[in-house]
């Protein structure tokens, strides 16, 4: 008999999705959670540590959902985790600006409501990402900058942290190396360290949320806000098509909204991976500059492109943890 009950209840979920259309009928998705660490020129004595963290991270972020945590509750950890690992330029890690000190910048969105929270060039905190969500839930609005922003941080009961604690022997050699080249132009990453970080996620009804954190370009100039922090540039969530975070050079990604043009390709049909590589490939056809995006459709559909050198990339689906960093790279750690 209950057998019977089911079967019943099968069919008319599926005579009700060809009727009121897919819409109206939630689907079960299989939840992922993809992170990325930044695209770039990235030595290749970095790939180990990248790779190493942006696993840590995706795992981190799939266990909280697996806990029953929410989608912030999981993409937020995915950052942390990178916040606070040096290999990435974010939190502890950034790079520097002009005058040698740390200005970051975090997004976060969700899909539902299409509530964003963001922070510009805030200094002495160590998880932008956390405060970003701050905004995003306890504002009316979306952006707050530099003193503002640490001020309401403070306010929330984020605690400061001294400047010199985010800052490590590896970003003070990138501002070095930009000075001595005597170049006027931050945005040339083969200068400075690369290591944004994103995380996207998707849950079991097709919700989806991102956060991207970074310290921008290194020797940028004082007050600099890149396009983390801009939704529809750093990252955008929109539950009716997908979710994406980006990284690359700021300048150019701002010039053509990349994380709102992933989704509009995808809106005319493409798939998540068709999308991301075209998206990237028209901002350098367009205005120069690489950048690379992570994507998550609502039907949990992954996207990972890049036109930079490298990019590190993991997600967990299931009881897997797929990888990688060259272009073409799939490595796969099965998790028992
Ligand atoms: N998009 C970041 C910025 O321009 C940098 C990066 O992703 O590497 O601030």
């Amino acid at each position: 008999m209950e057998l019977a009950k089911v079967l019943f209840l099968m069919i008319v979920i599926c005579i009700s999705r060809v009727v009121v259309g897919d819409e109206m009928c939630p689907r079960m998705v299989e939840p992922v959670v993809l992170v990325h660490g930044g695209a770039g020129d990235i030595p290749d004595s970095q790939d180990q540590p990248k790779l190493e963290g942006v696993r840590r991270a995706a795992k981190a972020g799939y266990a909280v959902l697996a806990q029953g945590g929410s989608l912030l509750d999981a993409v937020q950890a995915a950052v942390e985790v990178m916040e606070d690992d040096e290999a990435f330029n974010a939190g502890h890690g950034s790079v520097l600006n002009a005058d040698g000190e740390v200005e970051m910048d975090a997004i976060v969105m969700e899909g539902t409501g299409l509530n964003a929270g963001a922070v510009g060039a805030i200094k002495n905190v160590s998880h932008p990402v956390y405060v970003a969500r701050l905004v995003m839930e306890n504002t009316s609005h979306v952006l707050l900058v530099g003193d503002g922003a640490k001020r309401f941080a403070n306010d929330m009961g984020v605690p400061d942290v001294p400047m010199e604690s985010l800052i490590t022997q590896k970003a003070k050699h990138a501002l070095e190396k930009f000075k001595k080249s005597k170049s006027n132009d931050p945005t040339r990453t083969e200068l400075g360290g690369v290591g944004t970080v994103g995380a996207v996620a998707v849950d079991s009804e097709g919700h989806v949320v991102c956060a991207t954190s970074t310290g921008g370009t290194s020797g940028k100039m004082v007050g600099r806000v890149g396009d983390t922090p801009i939704p529809g540039s750093g990252g955008y969530s929109d539950d009716q098509i997908g979710t994406v975070s980006t990284t690359g050079v700021g300048e150019s990604i701002m010039k053509v909204n990349l994380a709102h043009l992933v989704l509009n390709i995808m809106k005319q049909g493409k798939t998540a991976q068709e999308a991301t590589i075209e998206a990237v490939n028209e901002m350098t056809n367009r205005v120069g500059k690489t950048a690379g995006a992570i994507t998550l459709s609502n039907a949990g559909d992954i996207g990972i492109g890049f036109n930079s050198k490298k990019m590190a990339w993991a997600y967990q689906k299931g009881n897997e943890v797929h990888y990688g960093i060259r272009e073409g790279d799939d490595f796969i750690e099965q998790i028992n």
